[in-house]
C-alpha cells in the first residue's frame, strides 16, 4: 500500500517538496506519496491529527509551524532538541518523532556539494531565527573552530549561543562587527541565515568582515543571485552560494529518517535548478 506523506505549511503553495520527494521515491523504488497541507494559523494539531488519523505516516513542518511541531512531537532527536524546532514527523505506532534535518542539510551542502571543510573553520552566522537555531548543533558537529551568531536583535543571539553551551560560540550585533582592524580576515564562511533576502536585502553586515572569506553562503534560494550573494562576490568573495542545495539535502534527510533509505540528491537539485531558471 503506498505511504502518504506532506509537508504541512502557511502558506505552502509555493513549497519544492513535493516534487523533490516523487523524484526521491522513484529514484529508490519507494512506493508514497507527497501533498502539500494548508493549515490555518490556529489549527497546526488539527491538520496534523486528521493527517494521521487518515494513514499518515510523516510530515515536513515549515513556517510558521516548526515550533508548534517541536510541542507536538513526543520523542526528539538531539538535533531537534538543541533546535528547539521540528521540520520532520515521523508517525509510529506508539509515538510522534520529532526532527531537525535543517542544519544537517546545510553541512552535507557546504562539505559534500561544494566541497568547502568545516573543520577548524571560523564561521559567522546571520541570524538567530529558526535556521539558525537549526544550524548551530550540526555545525558544532563538524568541528568548526569558532561560530560567531550575529543578529538585529542581539538578546536572541545572545540566548542562542548560550542555548549551545559550547565555548567555541559568541554573540555580537551586527555593529560590533565593524570594529575588525584593517588587516583582519575575521572568518573563513558566513552562512547568511537572516531572512533579508526575501526582502531583497543583504543582512547589514560591515565589509570588514568579508575580508579574507572563503565562502559566502545563503539559505535563501531564488532565480538570480541573492542580495547578499551579490555583495559578498562585489567584496572579493572567491565563492558564493544560495541554499538551494540545503533544501535538497534536508529533504534527503527526511526521506531516510521515514524510510531509511538515502537517496542520491545531485540530479534532483540540477532539475530543481532548471526548474527555478538558475540553470
Ligand atoms: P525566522 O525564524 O523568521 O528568523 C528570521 C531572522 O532574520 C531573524 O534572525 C531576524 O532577526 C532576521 N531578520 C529579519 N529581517 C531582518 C532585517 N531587515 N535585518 C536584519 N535581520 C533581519 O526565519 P528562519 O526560519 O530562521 O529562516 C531564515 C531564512 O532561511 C528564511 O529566508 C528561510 O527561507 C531560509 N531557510 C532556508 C532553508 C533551506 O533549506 N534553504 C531552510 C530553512 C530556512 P531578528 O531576530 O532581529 O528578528
Amino acid at each position: 500500500m503506498t505511504d502518504r506523506y506532506a509537508v504541512v505549511g502557511n502558506p505552502v503553495a509555493h513549497s519544492r517538496s513535493p516534487s523533490i520527494h516523487a523524484q526521491f521515491a522513484q529514484q529508490t523504488g519507494q512506493d508514497i506519496s507527497y501533498e502539500r497541507l494548508l493549515a490555518p494559523l490556529d489549527g497546526f494539531v488539527a491538520v496534523v491529527e486528521a493527517f494521521r488519523a487518515t494513514g499518515g505516516r510523516g510530515l515536513n513542518v515549515t513556517l510558521p509551524f516548526k515550533l508548534q511541531a517541536f510541542e507536538f512531537a513526543q520523542q526528539r532527536s538531539p538535533r531537534a532538541q538543541a533546535a528547539g524546532a521540528v521540520n520532520t514527523l515521523r508517525f509510529g505506532a506508539d509515538a510522534v518523532f520529532g526532527d531537525n534535518t535543517d542544519g544537517v542539510g546545510l553541512v552535507r551542502d557546504i562539505q559534500e556539494r561544494l566541497g568547502f571543510r568545516l573543520e577548524g573553520k571560523r564561521v559567522l552566522l546571520a541570524g538567530a531565527g529558526g535556521a539558525a537555531r537549526g544550524a548551530l548543533l550540526p555545525l558544532l558537529q563538524s568541528g568548526v573552530a569558532s561560530i560567531s551568531i550575529v543578529n538585529r536583535t542581539v538578546t536572541r543571539a545572545v540566548d542562542l549561543a548560550r542555548l549551545g553551551g559550547d565555548p567555541r560560540v559568541s554573540a555580537c550585533g551586527f555593529d560590533e562587527l565593524a570594529n575588525a582592524g584593517p588587516d583582519d580576515a575575521p572568518f573563513d564562511l558566513i552562512v547568511n541565515a537572516t531572512s533579508t533576502g526575501l526582502e531583497d536585502a543583504a543582512p547589514p553586515i560591515p565589509s570588514a568582515a568579508y575580508r579574507g572569506l572563503g565562502l559566502a553562503y545563503d539559505m535563501v534560494y531564488g532565480a538570480a543571485p541573492t542580495p547578499f550573494m551579490r555583495r559578498a562576490a562585489e567584496l572579493g568573495c572567491p565563492r558564493v552560494s544560495d541554499g538551494l542545495g540545503m533544501l535538497v539535502e534536508q529533504a534527503a534527510e527526511s526521506f531516510f529518517v521515514w524510510r531509511g533509505v538515502r537517496p542520491q540528491t545531485g540530479a534532483v537539485l540540477t532539475r530543481l535548478r532548471a526548474e527555478i531558471g538558475t540553470a
